[in-house]
C-alpha cells in the first residue's frame, strides 16, 4: 500500500489523481491533501476519499471547516502544507499545485525522505540546481507527472545516460497554433483558455497558448534529465498522440505514445515501476488515428519558447525572473488587464532589467521572485 499526500487536490491533476487512487484503493491510499480556496471541491473530494489530515490556504477556511469536521487534522497556509507533506506515515508527496507555490512544500518533503511526483514543473524551473542535489542527498525518486517527462522517463527506461543524443519534446501548439503574428495581437481569454486536445487548469492552459509552458517544459527536462539544452529539441505534434521521444546515439528514437489522458503519466509515477490497467482509459488506434503530424516551431512567432530557451541558458536566477513575470503576466492576462503579446513582451522586459545571481539560495529566489512580479505589476501599472 503506497500511501499519498496530494497537493492542490481540488485542480485538474489533483482531481485526476483522486480518480486513479479510488480506482486503485488496494495500492493506494490518500493520507493528506490540499486545497487553495475551492473549498466547496474539497468538501465533495472529501466525502469519495477518508482523508484525516486537510490544509486549505486561509485561516478562516481551516476555522470553517475544523468546526464543521472534528474529526479531521485541518491546517493552513505554507506552514500547513509543509506540516502535510512530511508527515511520517507518507510515502510519496504528489505536488500538483500550481506556481512558485509549489517549491517549498517539495523541498521539504524531499528532506523528509519522501518520493516525489512532480506535475508542480515551476518548482525544477526555478530551483532545479537546489532540488536535483538534495533529491541525490536523501536519496528519494523524483518522478514526472508532465505527461511529455513522464513520456521521456519511460523511453529512457533500461538505457544508459551516455547513450542519449537528444530529447525530443513534442507540443501540441496549444489554442493559438494556426494563427499568425498578427491575428495574437486580438486574441481573447475565452480563446485561449479553449485548448485543442487537453482540459487543464486555466494558468497551464494559457501557457500553452504562449508556448511559456513548453519553454518551461524545456527546462524541467533540462534537470531531470542531465541534458543541454541543445540537446532539446521542440516539435510541434498537433495530434499529441506521441508524447515525447529520446533519441540514441546508434539514431534510434524511443517514443511513448498513447491517447491524451493525464491520468496515465499520474498512475505511472505512482505505480512506477509497474503497470496497471488504466480504469475507463481509451486504447490507441493508429488505423483510427491514421496519420500524425511534426513540425519545427517558429521561434520569432513563439517568442515565449526563445525566451525561455534563453533564460534557462543563461541559468542562476534567470529562470526564476522568467517564471515569476509568466506568472504574473499570465494572470494579468486572464483578469482582462493586458492583451495576449503583452505576455511575453513583460517577461522579456523583467528579463532584461535583471541583474542575474549565478547559484541564488533559496531565499534569493524567494525575493528575485516577489521582485520580478512587482516589477510586471508596476509595468502595467504605468501603461
Ligand atoms: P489547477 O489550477 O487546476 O490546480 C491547482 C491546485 O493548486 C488547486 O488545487 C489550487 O487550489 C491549488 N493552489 C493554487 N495556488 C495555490 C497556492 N498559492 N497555495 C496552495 N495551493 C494552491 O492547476 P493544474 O492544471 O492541475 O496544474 C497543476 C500543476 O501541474 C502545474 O504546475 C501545471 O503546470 C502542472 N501540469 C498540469 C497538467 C494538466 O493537465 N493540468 C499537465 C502537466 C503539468
Ligand atoms: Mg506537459
Amino acid at each position: 500500500m503506497k500511501r499519498i499526500t496530494v497537493l492542490g487536490v481540488t485542480g485538474s491533476i489533483g482531481t485526476q489523481t483522486v480518480d486513479v487512487v479510488v480506482h486503485h484503493r488496494d495500492e493506494f491510499e490518500i493520507v493528506a491533501m490540499s486545497a487553495g480556496r475551492n473549498i466547496q471541491l474539497l468538501e465533495e473530494i472529501m466525502q469519495t476519499v477518508n482523508v484525516h489530515h486537510i490544509c486549505v490556504q486561509n485561516k478562516e477556511d481551516k476555522d470553517y471547516l475544523a468546526k464543521k469536521y472534528p474529526n479531521i487534522h485541518f491546517y493552513h497556509g505554507q506552514e500547513g502544507l509543509m506540516e502535510i507533506a512530511t508527515l511520517p506515515n507518507v510515502d510519496i508527496v504528489l505536488n500538483a499545485i500550481v506556481g512558485f507555490a509549489g517549491l517549498l512544500p517539495t523541498m521539504e518533503a524531499i528532506k523528509a525522505h519522501k518520493d516525489i511526483a512532480l506535475a508542480n514543473k515551476e518548482t525544477l524551473v526555478v530551483a532545479g540546481h537546489l532540488i536535483i542535489p538534495l533529491v541525490k542527498e536523501y536519496g528519494v525518486a523524483l518522478l514526472p507527472v508532465d505527461s511529455e517527462h513522464s513520456a521521456i522517463f519511460q523511453s529512457m527506461n533500461g538505457e544508459n545516460h551516455q547513450d542519449i543524443a537528444k530529447i525530443i519534446l513534442t507540443a501540441s501548439g496549444g489554442s493559438f497554433r494556426d494563427k499568425s503574428r498578427d491575428e495574437l495581437a486580438n486574441v481573447t481569454v475565452e480563446q485561449a483558455l479553449k485548448h485543442p486536445n487537453w482540459s487543464m487548469g486555466a494558468k497551464i492552459t494559457i501557457d500553452s497558448a504562449t508556448l511559456f509552458n513548453k519553454g518551461l517544459e524545456v527546462m524541467e527536462a533540462k534537470w531531470l534529465f542531465d541534458v543541454d539544452y541543445d540537446d532539446i529539441e521542440v516539435l510541434i505534434h498537433p495530434e499529441s498522440i506521441v508524447h515525447s521521444m529520446v533519441e540514441y546515439q546508434d539514431t534510434s528514437v524511443i517514443a511513448q505514445l498513447g491517447t491524451p489522458d493525464m491520468r496515465l503519466p499520474i498512475q505511472y509515477a505512482l505505480t512506477y515501476p509497474r503497470r496497471q490497467p488504466l480504469i475507463n482509459g481509451k486504447r490507441l488506434s493508429l488505423a483510427d488515428v491514421g496519420s500524425l503530424h511534426f513540425y519545427k516551431p517558429d521561434l520569432k512567432r513563439f517568442h515565449a519558447l526563445a525566451l525561455a530557451y534563453e533564460a534557462g541558458r543563461t541559468g542562476g536566477s534567470m529562470p526564476c525572473v522568467l517564471n515569476a513575470a509568466n506568472e504574473q503576466a499570465n494572470s494579468l492576462f486572464l483578469n482582462r488587464k493586458i492583451c495576449f503579446l503583452d505576455i511575453e513582451k513583460l517577461v522579456e522586459e523583467a528579463m532584461r532589467a535583471h541583474q542575474v545571481v549565478d547559484n541564488p539560495s533559496l531565499d534569493q529566489l524567494l525575493e528575485i521572485d516577489q521582485w520580478a512580479r512587482k516589477f510586471v505589476f508596476e509595468r502595467v501599472g504605468e501603461d
